[in-house]
């Protein structure tokens, strides 16, 4: 049996409490990956002690050196992408196409931030008094804590590893506790790179205790978390009580806007790909189209047949295109939001449940799923579902389209179909999102574009993109006056 171990300070830890988690196949549960053993609060308060040691030297190590061992990590993961790629199918679900492109995200944003340390500079500003200047350093923060979720096990803790390390962080980094795997060999490839001993600490555990003492630890001074609204508003609250930076990205509940006037076999398609690819276990998945006037018939007939056309399967199969969810719990989460669309009267028009068939047995596949006639007080069209199921919102105008998308608590990503020019840009102008697309699905993003969302999906800077190193440094003002003169009166 493969067991999953912690890395603190350098070595990888027996956890002390002596629990262990298993390891499960999504596709097909009686493949087990392995164990991984469950870190303490005092396991974590180790880790965080290491990092607090280690970070005086990593700050002071040059940021191009600091650059060069992310470099050598983007070498190892592009080395390594067949065997990431598939570890990450075996434990998330997703397919095989999807997981290569999630490692080549992840590799991109690593060779991006190394980029980065090049750049990192601060200001020359003249000053008021003669003779004066002034100038800004971007300093680290210290030990900065990471808290991630499953569904992109390897990208999201790429994309907040890189810039906190570029930017001279220490790091204790707490994976989900269903994707210990990937969170490993990750890890073990930025150590082969060369990042030194307590620099990048792996702590293993639960969300409630691990998570927490890295959230209320006074000597973490930064915390860098994805995953859901509900866990991310609770954690704000905590680390408000210490006063120091907090980054979230959450839930969303990403609208597509489908026009009269737009190309829609483009807009089936990528409506589809968007609502459906990665089981919808994408922050930034389609959840809701609202389809303007006329358009509604042909489109919802299209996706219907499109949805149906699937062919799921376990991810490691070349050909399938859909996964199962990544485990017991959200595939009941999923099944209970298609009763839920039911009984608060949205009409099932496709899928609807657990799906069944060859080589779907052992595995947590359900269908992919489309409500018509979803209105804006149904849960269906409020709460993040998190599986493959796409509601229809049926409008007259784009005015009403507009007041949809917008009477909903998140916003992270958003698309429009259309080839009416100013439609696009009324929608780009009033759409409540952080990331919008025009024909093209709410998916997706790269590594040198920020990434994030407002209202209830997102807290503090941007990830990613010229953003992604504004978290994890804090700006020092220097005033300098070499003129020995004593200042008198006015500044000028
Ligand atoms: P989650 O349940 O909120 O968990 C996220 C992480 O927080 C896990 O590591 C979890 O540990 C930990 N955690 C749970 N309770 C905690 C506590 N009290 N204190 C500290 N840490 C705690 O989210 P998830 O189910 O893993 O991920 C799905 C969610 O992530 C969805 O809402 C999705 O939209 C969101 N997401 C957002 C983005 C974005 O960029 N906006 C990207 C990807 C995913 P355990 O695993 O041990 O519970």
């Amino acid at each position: 049996m493969t067991i999953f171990k912690s890395f603190i300070n350098g070595e990888w830890i027996e956890a002390s409490s002596g629990r262990t988690l298993r390891n499960l196949n999504p596709a097909d549960t009686t493949d087990i990956i392995g164990e991984a053993q469950l870190c303490t609060r005092e396991d974590a308060r180790r880790a965080i002690e290491a990092a607090y040691a280690a970070f005086k030297e990593w700050k002071n190590t040059p940021a191009p050196a600091r650059g060069r061992i992310l470099t050598l990590a983007a070498r190892l993961m592009e080395q390594h992408k067949e065997e990431l790629a598939q570890l990450l199918t075996r434990e998330e679900g997703k397919t095989i196409g999807e997981a290569r492109g999630e490692v080549q995200r992840a590799t991109n944003v690593v060779e991006f931030c190394a980029g980065e340390t090049r750049r990192m500079n601060g200001e020359y500003i003249p000053s008021e008094l003669r003779d004066n200047y002034a100038y800004t350093i971007k300093e680290p923060h210290g030990v900065v804590g990471l808290i991630t979720p499953w569904n992109f096990p390897i990208a999201i803790p790429a994309w907040k590893i890189a810039p906190a390390l570029a930017a001279g962080n220490t790091i204790v980094f707490k994976p989900a506790s269903n994707t210990p795997a990937t969170a490993v060999r990750l890890v073990e490839l930025f150590v082969e790179a060369g990042v030194p001993k307590g620099v990048l600490n792996l702590v293993i555990g639960s969300g409630g205790e691990v998570g927490d003492e890295i959230v209320n630890h006074p000597a973490v001074r930064a915390v860098s978390f994805t995953g859901s609204s509900e866990i991310g508003f609770k954690m704000y609250q905590e680390v408000a009580k210490r006063g120091i930076p907090f980054q979230a990205e959450m839930g969303g509940k990403n609208p597509v806007v489908i026009m009269p006037d737009c190309d829609l076999d483009l807009a089936v398609e990528h409506t589809a790909a968007g609502a459906f690819g990665s089981t919808g276990q994408r922050c930034t998945a389609t959840s809701r189209a609202i389809v303007v006037g006329s358009i509604a018939e042909p489109f919802i007939e299209k996706i219907v047949e499109r949805a149906k056309a699937y062919r799921l399967g376990p991810g490691v199969d070349e050909s399938s295109e859909i996964g199962p969810s990544v485990d017991e719990s959200q595939f009941n989460t999923v099944l209970k939001y298609m009763d839920i669309g039911r009984e608060d009267g949205a009409t099932l028009i496709c899928g609807g449940g657990r799906a069944s068939g060859e080589g779907l047995e052992n595995g947590y596949f359900v269908e992919p799923t489309v409500f018509d006639h979803v209105t804006p007080d149904m849960r269906i069209a409020r709460e993040e579902i998190f599986g493959p199921v796409l509601g229809i919102m049926r409008v007259d105008s784009f005015e009403e389209a507009m007041e949809v998308a917008n009477d909903c608590e998140y916003g992270l990503s958003s698309s429009i179909f259309s080839n009416d020019y100013n439609t696009i840009t009324q929608f780009i102008n009033e759409i409540e999102s952080g990331m919008t697309h025009v024909n093209s699905p709410t998916t997706g993003g790269e590594a040198h574009i920020p990434f994030g969302g407002i209202k209830a999906t997102g807290i503090g800077p941007r990830e990613q993109g010229s953003t992604a190193l504004d978290f994890y440094t804090e700006l020092k003002v220097v005033y300098v006056d070499h003129t020995g003169r004593k200042r008198e009166g006015n500044l000028y």
